[in-house]
This record gives C-alpha cells, sequence and structure tokens, in this order.
C-alpha cells in the first residue's frame, strides 16, 4: 500500500482508494502561455511515480490533468488586470486559442520525452465556463459567496475551514499571505475572485448570471476535478506553491459546494531551485527540455536526477548534476545491455529467471518506493541489485520490473548500443591484439574507433562498444563550470601580474571583441592577463573567446554552461583573477587609452577602495545620480569600470550572489568597501569610452523595472540605514 504525505492531515496516509481498486488522482497542470519549466516537469514527474507505483500495486488510476488556458487569472495578475495568454497572443500575431493550443502541444511533447504517463483527460478550463458558473452560483445560493458590480468573490469569513491546507489560520497570517490587496468591492481583503467583471475593450469573456466576464483562478480546478472525479476523489497532487492559495481556495470552493470533504490526500511536491532559488521564469533562472536538449543531454537523465532527490525536498538543479546523472544513467543502462548480450547467450540452455529471487526483490523494490515515494531508495535498491550475484537473465526481469515504475526505458539500450558490424570487427581485432600484449596497436585501434564516434569501454569480461552519446561529443573539448560555487578561489594566492582586466561575456560577440581585444592593445607590454568568463553564450561568442585564449597567451576563457546571475559571474572572475589589481569591464565600453597607469596611481592611496571613471552619488540612498563630470570622492562606482586590489577581497568579501540582475550590483560591492572605511574615487581622465548598454537596450520596459527593483530592495535592505557611510554626511562631518 502507497503511504503518502498528506498535507491536509499533515501524517503518512495510506493511499485506500474510495472505490476498490481504482484510484482517482487530479493533478494542478499548465498554464499555456509558455513552455513549462524543468521545475513544472518534476512535479509532474511526482505524479508519475505516484501512478506507475500505484499500477504497479495491481491498481487502476484514472489521472486528471488540467490545461490552465485562458479561462484562468492568478489573483495579482486579476488585480493588475493584464492576462498572459491574452499578452502573448497579441505580441505573437495569433490568437489566444492558438497560443494555448501551440503550447499544450509543445507540454504533451516534453512529458512524452520524459516517458510521464498521459492523463486519461486533459480538461481545458475555457471548456469548462459553464461548471465553474454553476458552482459559484451554488456558493452565492449556499451564502459563500457575494456579488459586488459583476464580481464574485467567495466570503471567506463563512468558511471556517479556510486556512486548513496551508496552516495560514490566524487572520494575520491570511493577511499576510494574501498581500493585503487594494480591491475595494471585497468585504474583507482575504476573499478572492470567484468571477470577474470583463473590463471595457476586453475580448476574451463568457456570458454569466452575473454580466460578462471570465472564472477566478481556483474555480477551474474545483470545476474540473469534481466533474472528472466526482465529488469525493482520492489524490490531488501540485507544487508546495500551489498549497496557498489556490489549494485553499479550491478546498474552500470545492468544499462549500458539496458539503463534504472532496479531496483524501493532498501532496505536494518540493521545488526544483537554480542557482538555490525556486526556479521560475520571473526569477530568469528557468530551463526548458530544449536547453538540456541543445547541451545533448538526454531527457531521461532528468528524470535519474530527480529520483536522486525526495519528492518533498529541495533540489538544486545544476548541469553538473545532470551530467552526474546522465552518467549515472549510461552506467546503468551499460550493465543492462551486458545483461541481455549474456542472457541472449544462455537462452539456449534455458536460464530462465529464479522466481524466489524475483519476488524478494520485486517485494523489497515495492515496499521501498511505497515509503512515500522513496525515489532515491529505490535508485539504490536498483544499484544493490546490478551488484548482486543474481543470474543475468534474473537481473533483466527484475530491471524490467522496476523501469515500470522508474520509467527509464532501460530496455531500450539494445537498440541504442547497435553498432556497425565493421566497428565490432575492430573490437574483435582489438581483443585479439590484447590477448598477444600488443598494447600499442590495441590503443591505436581504441583511438580510431573513437575518432568515428564510437567509446570503447573495458570492464571485468571482456570490452564493450557503443556509440557515443550527444552530450560526450558536445562536453569532451570544453572546460564548464554550472556554479560559482565549483570554481576554487585564488584569492590568497600571490598576485602574478600587475593586472586582470575581468569581463564577464554573454552574447553581443562585436561588444566583446571590442572591449577585449581594446584592453589588450592598450595595456601595451605591461604584465596583464584578461580573465573572461563567457556566461552562457549561445552565439559564438564562446568559439571566438576560445580562438583568442589559443593565440594570446594572457587570456583565460571559463565557460559557464547556463547563464549565471550576474554577482555570480562576477565572483568567478574575482576568484579567478591573480593580478595585483582587478579591472572589471563591462562589454559596452571600449578602452581608449592607457587606463591602468590612472587606476594604479589612484589606488595607491591606502584608503581608496574603488576607483574608475563614472561614479554616483546621492544624498539619501534613494536617489543616485551620477558623479557629473566630476573626479573625487562618490558614494558608488559604476560597473562600466571597476577597479579594486585584489588583496582587498579578503577582507570585503565577493558579490552578494543574489543579484542575479546587473543593475544596482555595483552600487551594492562599492559599499562592501565604503563600510571597511574605505574610499571610492571617480576619475573622469581614465580613458573609457562608453557605447550603447546593449543587455539594458533589449529588455522590455517592464521587465527593466522589475528587475531593477528586486534588486534596489536588496540594497536597501542591507545599506537602507547606512547614511553615515555617505560623502555627503562625511562632508558636512556628522
Ligand atoms: P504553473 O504552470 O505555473 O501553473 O505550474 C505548474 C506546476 O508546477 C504547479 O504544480 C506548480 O506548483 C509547479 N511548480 C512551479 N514552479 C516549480 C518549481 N520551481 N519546482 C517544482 N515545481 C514547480
Ligand atoms: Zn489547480
Amino acid at each position: 500500500m502507497l503511504k503518502i504525505y498528506n498535507t491536509l492531515s499533515k501524517s503518512m496516509d495510506e493511499v485506500a482508494p474510495i472505490e476498490e481498486g481504482i484510484v482517482k488522482m487530479y493533478t494542478c497542470g499548465p498554464t499555456v502561455y509558455r513552455d513549462a519549466h524543468i521545475g513544472n516537469l518534476r512535479s509532474y514527474l511526482m505524479a508519475d511515480w505516484i501512478r506507475r507505483i500505484l499500477a504497479a500495486q495491481g491498481m487502476s488510476v484514472t489521472h486528471i490533468k488540467n490545461i490552465t488556458d485562458v479561462g484562468h487569472m492568478r489573483q495579482e495578475m486579476l488585480e493588475r488586470g493584464e492576462d498572459k495568454i491574452i499578452a502573448a497572443a497579441i505580441e505573437e500575431g495569433k490568437t489566444p486559442a492558438e497560443i494555448a493550443e501551440f503550447y499544450t502541444g509543445r507540454f504533451r511533447a516534453d512529458e512524452d520525452k520524459l516517458h510521464i504517463q498521459p492523463a486519461h483527460e486533459f480538461p481545458k478550463a475555457t471548456d469548462h465556463i459553464q461548471e465553474m458558473i454553476e458552482i459559484v452560483e451554488k456558493l452565492e445560493q449556499k451564502g459563500y459567496a457575494y456579488e459586488v458590480e459583476g464580481n464574485v468573490y467567495f466570503e471567506v469569513s463563512r468558511f471556517p475551514d479556510y486556512g486548513k491546507l496551508s496552516g495560514n489560520i490566524h487572520e494575520a497570517e491570511l493577511l499576510e499571505a494574501v498581500r493585503v490587496d487594494a480591491d475595494p468591492l471585497k468585504r474583507d481583503p482575504r476573499d478572492f475572485t470567484l468571477w470577474k467583471a470583463a473590463e471595457p475593450g476586453r475580448t476574451v469573456k463568457w456570458n454569466s448570471p452575473w454580466g460578462e466576464g471570465f472564472p477566478g483562478w481556483h474555480i477551474e480546478c474545483s470545476a474540473m476535478s469534481i466533474k472528472y472525479l466526482g465529488e469525493e476523489f482520492d489524490i490531488h497532487t501540485g507544487g508546495v506553491d500551489n498549497i496557498f492559495p489556490h489549494h485553499e481556495g479550491e478546498i474552500a470552493q470545492s468544499e462549500g459546494f458539496t458539503g463534504e470533504p472532496v479531496v483524501r490526500s493532498w501532496v505536494h511536491g518540493q521545488h526544483l531551485l537554480a542557482d538555490g532559488v525556486k526556479m521560475a521564469k520571473s526569477a530568469g533562472n528557468s530551463f526548458i527540455m530544449s536547453d538540456l536538449e541543445a547541451q545533448g543531454l538526454d531527457p531521461m537523465a532528468f528524470r535519474y536526477l530527480c529520483m536522486t532527490a525526495r519528492y518533498n525536498t529541495r533540489l538544486n538543479f545544476t548541469f553538473t548534476s545532470l551530467r552526474a546523472a546522465q552518467r549515472g544513467l549510461q552506467r546503468l543502462k551499460n550493465r543492462v545491455w551486458e545483461w541481455m548480450m549474456e542472457s541472449e547467450g544462455s537462452a539456449v540452455g534455458g536460464d530462465a529467471p529464479d522466481g524466489g529471487d524475483m519476488e524478494e526483490w520485486g517485494g523489497r523494490f515495492l515496499e521501498t518506493v511505497s515509503s512515500n515515494l522513496d525515489m532515491p531508495g529505490a535508485l539504490a535498491l536498483t544499484w544493490k541489485m546490478a551488484r548482486s550475484d543474481l543470474s543475468a537473465s534474473t537481473k533483466l526481469a527484475l530491471i524490467e520490473r522496476f523501469d515500470e515504475v522508474l520509467g527509464l526505458d532501460l530496455l531500450s539500450v539494445g537498440d541504442e548500443y547497435e553498432t556497425s558490424p565493421e566497428a565490432l570487427e575492430q573490437l574483435l581485432r582489438r581483443a585479439r591484439l590484447r590477448d598477444m600484449a600488443e598494447y600499442d596497436a590495441a590503443d591505436q585501434i581504441r583511438a580510431a574507433l573513437e575518432e568515428v564516434g564510437y567509446v570503447v569501454e573495458d570492464h571485468a569480461r571482456g570490452s564493450r562498444i557503443r556509440p557515443k552519446a550527444n552530450w560526450e561529443k558536445m562536453t569532451e573539448h570544453r572546460d564548464v563550470v554550472s556554479s560559482a560555487a565549483e570554481v576554487p578561489s585564488l584569492i590568497e594566492s600571490d598576485s602574478a601580474y600587475a593586472a586582470t582586466i575581468g569581463v564577464v561575456a554573454c552574447n553581443y560577440l562585436d561588444d566583446v571583441k571590442r572591449v577585449v581585444t581594446s584592453a589588450l592593445r592598450w595595456a601595451g607590454g605591461r604584465d596583464v592577463e584578461a580573465v573572461v568568463l563567457d556566461n552562457g553564450s549561445t552565439d559564438s561568442t564562446g568559439d571566438w573567446l576560445d580562438d583568442l585564449a589559443a593565440r594570446d597567451s594572457r587570456v583565460r576563457v571559463i565557460h559557464a554552461d547556463h547563464k549565471l546571475g550576474e554577482a555570480a559571474a562576477k565572483n568567478i572572475v574575482i576568484k579567478q583573477s591573480l593580478g595585483r589589481t582587478v579591472v572589471m569591464l563591462d562589454t559596452s565600453v571600449e578602452v581608449a587609452g592607457d587606463i591602468l597607469q590612472p587606476i594604479d596611481s589612484l589606488l595607491d592611496g591606502e584608503d581608496v577602495g574603488v576607483v574608475g571613471p563614472f561614479g554616483l552619488r546621492t544624498d539619501n540612498l534613494h536617489h543616485f545620480h551620477d558623479g557629473e563630470g566630476e573626479s573625487g570622492d562618490m558614494d558608488a562606482m559604476q560597473a562600466y569600470c571597476f577597479a579594486f586590489r585584489r588583496e582587498e577581497v579578503g577582507q570585503v568579501g565577493l558579490m552578494r550572489e543574489s543579484f542575479r540582475f546587473y543593475r544596482n550590483l555595483d552600487i551594492d560591492y562599492s559599499f562592501h568597501f565604503k563600510e571597511r572605511g574605505k574610499r571610492i574615487v571617480a576619475d573622469q581622465s581614465i580613458p573609457i569610452v562608453q557605447h550603447e548598454h546593449r543587455v539594458w537596450n533589449e529588455l522590455a520596459e517592464g521587465e527593466r523595472d522589475e528587475m531593477s527593483l528586486k534588486n534596489y530592495r536588496r540594497f536597501l535592505e542591507k545599506w537602507g540605514d547606512r547614511a553615515d557611510l555617505l560623502v555627503s554626511s562625511q562632508r558636512t562631518g556628522s
């Protein structure tokens, strides 16, 4: 019996189906105005494992996954009167329905690639407006809802159980959780929208007893779950971010409507993180399936990776860990392939799987996965079985059974490792040479086979040959990093150069060329190095940098396998620098003369921390302005050219990596120096020319504001009460 943590009962509950032998399960599905990111997919994998485990226990599972298309509006979007599907449609010149259909197709394809078994129904919100209206009407009749000017709200105070799922029981917590909004029509700020009146000009809307409008977000899941699964069903899944307000709202609506508990077990998956924070499109740290495939990685490696952590713990995604998962998967497949070869060879001898062993290992496997979805345990048991002394045919039969739950498609290895007769011939030749201890000749054959795309692996009972996987082909020439954490710090090492020119590059090859070549040209005969972090460029920037590094020994290039946050990227450069002075340059600038001489002479002042041409001042920390053609003491240095002595880093520390976007990061880092009593000094005569700042110019206005604001808040949280550090307060002599 599957036992799984129930967010509602707060205990480990057995899934004992309401209807004998049939489990009814509902999964909150995708919003289809964009691609699902791999964090979303992690939560669908969780539901898939639940379903497969129940099936392995002999139950029949009815699985419903809704498609949130245009009917849906998140609460905060509702308040802003914004619908992303409509916005996306307008932008792409398509109708909202076309957009939704397009992304639904992509979503289904992603699920297929991950071997997520398709739900039995994928009901669309827009096809169920009538069902939603019926529930809202009934809620109104029963006194749970009220109408104001064509809007209908759920009256939270009428439903005493509100808060039972999320534990947001106390009024203060609830208010906090709904982030007190400004809708003056609500009787109580905790009340949430069931139906919203259409604003003038809105095209996507429906008739209702309250006039033209559209549904609130939570109501679709009440309507579709009850329609397809009935007024009482077994399991409801989603990500933890769904607990409040979405599922809390769903419970209030569904139970207000039926008068009885509707869902038995609420199961919530923890988040997939990237760079340590929740993966989300708005955070700029999300990846989609094609990002993985672009690196030649197999979707099954992601499935394997998700199995290495329990569903209820956070999992930090990096490409390094994904590659490790890919290698783990490959090794497992190698084993399976060997068992196939061995049991094929012995099939004539009637070496059938051992019934007793099958029963024992099969039982242990089911017990493991049934214990709160212990997929890491299942993986460990799989490896234990692989390394055991069971016969090859027993192992093969067992892995076939395990894989019905794991879903890794391990048996496909037979086709995957199909090798040409010529290559096999060469492998045999190599084996004969090795038997005769002619290792050099044998190695030559191996090298020749690898050259044409094969991997030769030697193991205890002989050698194996298989086609090289895409990910192996794509990563063999480059040193790549996935995070700042994995890059060692050389900060404590002695300086090996007079200066380091540090650059973070992400696409815009022409700009990158301009800044790097001009800096190197003007360095003249000085003893400098250039450390360039290629921050996940997707154009030819990375290749150009590799070529440059091959030609010019002063240049070192580190490739990040995806776009790291700005502070993390800069920290890698700083950590890897070996110059006495570190000069960080933005890719929008060009060096137009000797910058090192003036920089070094300014930094000679013991109390000077940061220098550069473009300073910023402020009187109150809330508004920074350009140093307006001035040189002298500043409150911050702009990132265009930001220089400091490397030895200071030991004291001031690295940049704060919560700054994923560049804006205000330079100000924040300047304050690290100020806090240590160091001055920030601008010198306009440092020969730096500014060009178009393309990273900024290519952002949409809304994006700029949103990302800038986040960083500004971060800055103020830390430094908001440190007016004492400002030049202005020191001048007046406080
Ligand atoms: P959405 O398309 O935003 O409605 O999200 C679809 C599902 O993915 C929901 O169940 C979310 O709770 C879940 N989800 C969103 N972000 C993440 C994440 N970073 N990791 C895991 N699941 C997530
Ligand atoms: Zn839902």
